[in-house]
């Protein structure tokens, strides 16, 4: 079976990862074809605008998105793309393992093994209402959640643990302080999670959660919680794995999905060959996952993991002398 995927090689050291991803894709015989599409400052050099028709039509038929990161440049129409696209397709999962692997700089060698599941459409991350009085003294913003929008994140993350065999979800909240829309989305998740007597269910206050998550990583399993708290946790957990390198990320929705490496563009290091591709490559292994090839996705993420413990042409930024091509070969070859 053939399946198409857009692929969007993006800005900054983007299109390096991805063809140190592709590099390694193509060597596992996965029936995949590409259908490249443009989009950030590359798109808007070559076809006027950050976000084309043409890639929106492509990630719509194909449903299926490999992405790397992109600039939105300041005063081109949108805030950031990657938050366009996710409203342009209701993705409204935003899913983030965090899990240690090995010669990284974790802090917790044998502890993290776990994923965020940040709700991705509403809450005060949107910035809906954003107003400022014109004396400049107030600032107001409108936070909105949703039943509807709670469930589906809710269920989701409980879905997500039947099938990859977890047994916990702990509930990230403030209805303590923010009792309508933090209240709202704890009181769904309630319900929610009485459907699923099979996993575990706990809550935990968010300010608690960072203590927690720094002290005892090991005792969360899945994480799930509102847009902006989401997005504030799942970078904190992936400094207790050793950085945004190793970093992956999805974005889901009912039509489409996106996945992508969570870190930027690095202008810093692009175009030198320095990037490590980990970061995407374990995104697509998520992609794999989504496609239902789950063999294949383990089989990556094994050749990842037995390419760290031979410290096999490991990019700067894991202490090691090899670039990003030479990293993906090492990566395939393990394959
Ligand atoms: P953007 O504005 O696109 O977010 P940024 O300058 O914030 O870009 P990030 O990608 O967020 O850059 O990265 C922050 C730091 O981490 C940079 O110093 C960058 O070089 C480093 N970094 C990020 N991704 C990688 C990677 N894949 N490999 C090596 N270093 C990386
Ligand atoms: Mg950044």
């Amino acid at each position: 079976m053939t399946q198409t995927i857009t692929v969007i090689r993006g800005d900054g050291i983007g299109p390096e990862i991805m063809d140190a991803t592709l590099h390694v894709l193509d060597s596992m015989n996965l029936g995949l074809q590409y259908e490249f599409a443009d989009a950030g400052l590359v798109a808007l050099e070559k076809h006027g605008e950050l976000l084309p028709q043409a890639t929106l039509d492509s990630i719509r038929k194909n449903r299926i998105a490999l992405k790397s990161p992109l600039t939105t440049p300041v005063g081109e129409g949108f805030s950031s793309i990657n938050v366009e696209l996710r409203k342009r397709f209701d993705l409204y999962a935003n899913v983030r393992p965090a899990k240690s692997f090995p010669n990284t700089k974790s802090r917790f060698p044998d502890g993290v093994d776990l994923i965020t599941v940040r709700e991705n459409t509403e809450g005060a991350y949107i910035g809906e209402g954003q107003s400022l009085s014109e004396d400049g003294e107030t600032a107001l913003l409108t936070q909105k959640v949703t039943r509807r929008g709670s469930e589906r994140i809710v269920r989701y993350a409980f879905d997500l643990a039947r099938k990859t065999g977890r047994k916990k979800v702990t509930v990230v909240h403030k209805a303590n302080i923010l009792k309508s829309t933090s209240g709202l989305f704890l009181k769904t998740a309630r319900t929610v999670a009485a459907e699923y007597p099979d996993i575990e269910c706990n809550e935990m206050i968010v300010d608690n959660t960072c203590m927690q998550l720094v002290m005892r990583p090991e005792q969360f399993d899945i994480i799930v919680t509102t847009n902006l708290f989401g997005d504030i946790i799942s970078d904190l957990c992936a400094g207790l794995v050793g950085g945004l390198g190793l970093a992956p990320g999805a974005n889901i929705g009912t039509d489409a999905a996106i996945f992508e490496a969570v870190h930027g563009t690095a202008p810093d290091i692009a175009g030198q060959g320095k990037a490590n591709p980990c970061a995407l490559l374990l995104g697509a292994a998520q992609m794999l996952d989504h496609l239902g090839q789950t063999e294949k996705a383990e089989r990556l993420r094994a050749a990842i993991i037995a390419t760290l413990e031979a410290k096999d042409s490991l990019t700067p930024d894991l202490g090691g002398s090899g670039n990003t091509m030479s990293f993906s070969q090492a990566i395939a070859s393990w394959i």
